[in-house]
Protein backbone atom coordinates (compact mmCIF):
# COMPACT_ATOMS: atom_id res chain seq x y z
CA UNK A 1 0.00 0.00 0.00
CA UNK A 2 1.33 3.98 -1.01
CA UNK A 3 1.56 6.44 1.45
CA UNK A 4 -1.33 8.50 0.87
CA UNK A 5 -0.18 11.97 -0.40
CA UNK A 6 -3.83 13.45 0.94
CA UNK A 7 -3.34 12.84 4.32
CA UNK A 8 -2.85 16.52 5.24
CA UNK A 9 -6.13 17.69 3.37
CA UNK A 10 -7.83 14.64 5.49
CA UNK A 11 -6.44 16.70 8.73
CA UNK A 12 -7.52 20.18 7.54
CA UNK A 13 -10.87 18.68 6.81
CA UNK A 14 -10.98 17.09 10.12
CA UNK A 15 -10.37 20.16 11.64
CA UNK A 16 -12.99 21.53 9.18
CA UNK A 17 -15.73 19.38 10.78
CA UNK A 18 -17.01 16.06 10.17
CA UNK A 19 -20.10 16.80 7.77
CA UNK A 20 -17.30 18.39 5.14
CA UNK A 21 -15.29 15.51 5.92
CA UNK A 22 -17.46 12.48 5.10
CA UNK A 23 -18.41 14.52 1.56
CA UNK A 24 -15.01 14.36 0.51
CA UNK A 25 -13.69 10.91 2.24
CA UNK A 26 -17.34 8.93 2.89
CA UNK A 27 -16.26 6.89 6.49
CA UNK A 28 -14.78 3.38 5.78
CA UNK A 29 -13.94 0.72 7.45
CA UNK A 30 -10.31 1.57 9.12
CA UNK A 31 -9.26 -2.83 8.73
CA UNK A 32 -10.74 -3.14 5.57
CA UNK A 33 -12.04 -0.04 3.86
CA UNK A 34 -15.51 -1.35 3.66
CA UNK A 35 -18.27 2.47 3.92
CA UNK A 36 -19.44 2.64 7.88
CA UNK A 37 -21.16 5.33 9.27
CA UNK A 38 -18.88 7.30 10.83
CA UNK A 39 -15.11 8.22 10.25
CA UNK A 40 -12.94 6.06 12.62
CA UNK A 41 -14.70 3.15 12.91
CA UNK A 42 -13.90 -0.58 12.20
CA UNK A 43 -17.00 -2.51 10.29
CA UNK A 44 -18.85 -5.24 12.41
CA UNK A 45 -17.14 -7.77 10.09
CA UNK A 46 -13.84 -6.61 11.20
CA UNK A 47 -14.77 -5.95 15.10
CA UNK A 48 -15.68 -9.59 15.24
CA UNK A 49 -12.12 -10.89 13.95
CA UNK A 50 -10.43 -8.22 15.86
CA UNK A 51 -9.78 -10.19 19.02
CA UNK A 52 -10.52 -7.55 21.85
CA UNK A 53 -8.86 -8.61 25.14
CA UNK A 54 -11.33 -8.54 27.66
CA UNK A 55 -11.78 -10.01 31.54
CA UNK A 56 -10.94 -12.47 32.49
CA UNK A 57 -7.63 -11.58 32.19
CA UNK A 58 -4.12 -11.92 34.43
CA UNK A 59 -4.54 -8.24 36.80
CA UNK A 60 -0.70 -8.11 36.38
CA UNK A 61 0.04 -8.98 32.61
CA UNK A 62 -3.45 -8.46 31.44
CA UNK A 63 -3.16 -11.81 29.55
CA UNK A 64 -6.66 -13.10 28.68
CA UNK A 65 -7.79 -16.53 30.14
CA UNK A 66 -9.29 -19.44 28.94
CA UNK A 67 -11.63 -19.89 31.55
CA UNK A 68 -13.43 -17.84 33.59
CA UNK A 69 -12.62 -19.16 37.11
CA UNK A 70 -14.72 -17.03 39.07
CA UNK A 71 -12.02 -15.23 41.03
CA UNK A 72 -11.03 -11.82 41.16
CA UNK A 73 -7.42 -10.10 40.80
CA UNK A 74 -5.64 -13.87 39.63
CA UNK A 75 -2.57 -13.84 38.10
CA UNK A 76 -1.20 -15.67 35.46
CA UNK A 77 1.57 -18.62 35.84
CA UNK A 78 3.58 -16.75 33.30
CA UNK A 79 3.71 -13.34 35.81
CA UNK A 80 4.34 -15.40 39.03
CA UNK A 81 6.97 -16.95 36.81
CA UNK A 82 8.28 -14.01 35.37
CA UNK A 83 7.26 -10.77 36.96
CA UNK A 84 7.95 -7.61 34.66
CA UNK A 85 9.63 -4.54 35.85
CA UNK A 86 6.22 -3.10 35.16
CA UNK A 87 3.34 -3.10 37.47
CA UNK A 88 0.02 -3.94 35.60
CA UNK A 89 0.07 -4.08 31.17
CA UNK A 90 -3.41 -3.68 29.62
CA UNK A 91 -3.88 -3.99 26.24
CA UNK A 92 -6.74 -3.34 23.10
CA UNK A 93 -6.78 -6.84 21.71
CA UNK A 94 -4.24 -9.97 20.78
CA UNK A 95 -1.55 -9.34 18.07
CA UNK A 96 -2.38 -12.99 16.80
CA UNK A 97 -5.62 -11.34 15.24
CA UNK A 98 -4.68 -10.88 11.40
CA UNK A 99 -6.71 -7.62 11.65
CA UNK A 100 -5.20 -6.25 14.68
CA UNK A 101 -1.68 -7.02 13.56
CA UNK A 102 -2.63 -5.51 10.10
CA UNK A 103 -3.87 -2.23 12.32
CA UNK A 104 -0.64 -1.99 14.34
CA UNK A 105 1.33 -2.49 11.06
CA UNK A 106 -0.66 0.48 9.08
CA UNK A 107 -0.35 2.69 12.14
CA UNK A 108 3.44 2.07 11.70
CA UNK A 109 4.28 2.67 8.12
CA UNK A 110 1.26 4.67 6.56
CA UNK A 111 -1.62 5.86 8.33
CA UNK A 112 -0.88 7.02 11.31
CA UNK A 113 -2.52 10.72 11.16
CA UNK A 114 -6.14 8.83 10.53
CA UNK A 115 -5.55 5.44 13.10
CA UNK A 116 -4.14 7.10 15.86
CA UNK A 117 -7.19 8.81 17.28
CA UNK A 118 -9.52 5.87 17.02
CA UNK A 119 -6.78 3.70 18.51
CA UNK A 120 -6.07 5.81 21.20
CA UNK A 121 -9.72 5.89 21.98
CA UNK A 122 -9.72 2.02 22.08
CA UNK A 123 -6.56 1.92 24.41
CA UNK A 124 -8.01 5.04 26.89
CA UNK A 125 -10.58 2.29 27.42
CA UNK A 126 -8.66 -0.74 27.90
CA UNK A 127 -6.53 1.07 30.31
CA UNK A 128 -8.63 3.52 31.73
CA UNK A 129 -7.77 1.84 35.52
CA UNK A 130 -4.42 2.79 34.49
CA UNK A 131 -4.94 5.92 33.63
CA UNK A 132 -7.30 6.91 36.24
CA UNK A 133 -4.53 7.55 38.73
CA UNK A 134 -1.54 7.98 36.24
CA UNK A 135 0.35 11.37 36.61
CA UNK A 136 1.98 11.52 33.30
CA UNK A 137 1.92 9.36 29.91
CA UNK A 138 5.37 8.42 28.61
CA UNK A 139 5.68 7.13 24.89
CA UNK A 140 8.43 4.24 24.31
CA UNK A 141 11.02 6.52 22.73
CA UNK A 142 12.77 5.31 19.13
CA UNK A 143 16.50 5.92 18.51
CA UNK A 144 17.54 9.30 16.83
CA UNK A 145 18.57 7.78 14.16
CA UNK A 146 15.49 5.29 13.33
CA UNK A 147 13.06 8.30 14.08
CA UNK A 148 15.15 10.05 11.13
CA UNK A 149 14.60 6.76 8.86
CA UNK A 150 11.11 6.38 9.66
CA UNK A 151 10.38 9.94 10.67
CA UNK A 152 7.41 9.80 13.35
CA UNK A 153 7.30 7.69 16.72
CA UNK A 154 4.01 5.76 16.73
CA UNK A 155 3.82 5.59 20.05
CA UNK A 156 4.22 9.07 20.86
CA UNK A 157 1.23 9.87 18.35
CA UNK A 158 -0.78 7.07 20.24
CA UNK A 159 -0.01 8.48 23.55
CA UNK A 160 -1.15 12.05 22.48
CA UNK A 161 -4.36 10.68 21.54
CA UNK A 162 -4.61 8.77 24.87
CA UNK A 163 -3.60 11.81 26.65
CA UNK A 164 -6.81 14.11 24.90
CA UNK A 165 -9.07 11.25 25.57
CA UNK A 166 -8.12 10.86 29.60
CA UNK A 167 -6.39 14.20 30.25
CA UNK A 168 -3.30 12.51 31.67
CA UNK A 169 -0.72 14.51 30.61
CA UNK A 170 2.36 13.84 28.06
CA UNK A 171 5.57 13.89 28.73
CA UNK A 172 7.65 13.01 25.98
CA UNK A 173 11.21 14.62 26.48
CA UNK A 174 12.00 12.66 29.39
CA UNK A 175 12.71 9.22 29.00
CA UNK A 176 15.31 8.65 26.03
CA UNK A 177 16.42 5.91 24.12
CA UNK A 178 20.56 6.40 24.22
CA UNK A 179 21.32 3.12 22.52
CA UNK A 180 20.64 2.06 18.58
CA UNK A 181 19.68 -1.75 19.52
CA UNK A 182 19.39 -4.55 16.60
CA UNK A 183 15.99 -6.03 15.84
CA UNK A 184 14.99 -7.85 18.78
CA UNK A 185 13.96 -10.69 16.25
CA UNK A 186 14.75 -14.40 16.38
CA UNK A 187 16.88 -13.56 20.13
CA UNK A 188 16.54 -15.72 22.95
CA UNK A 189 14.93 -13.87 26.03
CA UNK A 190 18.79 -13.53 28.11
CA UNK A 191 19.76 -11.75 24.04
CA UNK A 192 17.07 -9.29 24.20
CA UNK A 193 17.70 -8.06 27.82
CA UNK A 194 21.65 -7.93 27.22
CA UNK A 195 20.90 -6.07 23.58
CA UNK A 196 18.31 -3.54 25.83
CA UNK A 197 20.70 -3.52 28.37
CA UNK A 198 21.68 0.56 28.46
CA UNK A 199 18.97 1.29 25.48
CA UNK A 200 17.21 3.47 27.60
CA UNK A 201 17.23 6.62 30.52
CA UNK A 202 15.48 9.44 31.91
CA UNK A 203 16.79 12.92 30.69
CA UNK A 204 17.92 14.52 34.13
CA UNK A 205 16.93 18.10 33.17
CA UNK A 206 13.19 16.82 32.97
CA UNK A 207 13.96 13.94 35.82
CA UNK A 208 11.21 16.13 38.12
CA UNK A 209 8.78 15.08 35.65
CA UNK A 210 8.86 11.22 36.36
CA UNK A 211 10.23 11.37 40.07
CA UNK A 212 7.11 9.88 42.32
CA UNK A 213 4.52 10.09 39.32
CA UNK A 214 2.75 7.06 38.80
CA UNK A 215 3.62 6.73 34.80
CA UNK A 216 1.77 5.05 32.28
CA UNK A 217 4.26 3.81 29.43
CA UNK A 218 2.37 3.42 25.79
CA UNK A 219 3.01 1.71 23.12
CA UNK A 220 1.97 0.15 20.15
CA UNK A 221 2.79 -3.65 20.39
CA UNK A 222 4.17 -5.53 23.20
CA UNK A 223 5.48 -9.22 21.99
CA UNK A 224 8.35 -10.49 24.81
CA UNK A 225 7.84 -6.97 26.90
CA UNK A 226 12.23 -7.46 27.07
CA UNK A 227 11.28 -3.65 25.79
CA UNK A 228 8.86 -2.51 28.29
CA UNK A 229 10.65 -3.69 30.81
CA UNK A 230 14.09 -1.82 30.11
CA UNK A 231 12.21 1.36 29.56
CA UNK A 232 10.37 1.08 32.96
CA UNK A 233 13.79 0.21 35.06
CA UNK A 234 14.97 3.44 33.52
CA UNK A 235 12.04 5.18 34.84
CA UNK A 236 11.87 3.23 38.31
CA UNK A 237 15.62 4.11 38.25
CA UNK A 238 14.28 7.63 37.74
CA UNK A 239 12.27 7.12 40.86
CA UNK A 240 8.83 6.76 39.05
CA UNK A 241 7.13 5.62 41.94
CA UNK A 242 4.87 3.13 39.53
CA UNK A 243 5.32 2.44 36.00
CA UNK A 244 2.56 0.51 34.28
CA UNK A 245 2.13 -0.52 30.35
CA UNK A 246 -0.48 0.30 27.89
CA UNK A 247 -0.49 -1.10 23.98
CA UNK A 248 -2.66 -1.26 21.75
CA UNK A 249 -1.98 -5.04 20.38
CA UNK A 250 -0.12 -8.09 22.44
CA UNK A 251 1.01 -11.73 21.75
CA UNK A 252 -0.60 -13.71 23.65
CA UNK A 253 1.36 -17.26 23.92
CA UNK A 254 -0.09 -19.17 26.87
CA UNK A 255 -3.50 -19.38 28.54
ZN1 LIG B 1 -13.89 -3.93 7.99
Amino acid sequence: MARRPELGLFQLLAGAGNALLDLVYPPSCLVCRKAVATQGAICAECWREIAFIERPYCERLGTPFDQDLGQKGLISLEASANPPAFGRARAVARYDSDKARLLAHRLKYYDRLELARPIGRWMARAGAELLSDADVLVPIPLHRLRLLSRRFNQSAALAQAISRESAVPLETMALLRVKPTAPQVGLSRAQRAANLSGAFRVAPERAAAIAGRNVVLVDDVLTTGATANAATRALLRAGAARVDLLVFARAVTSA
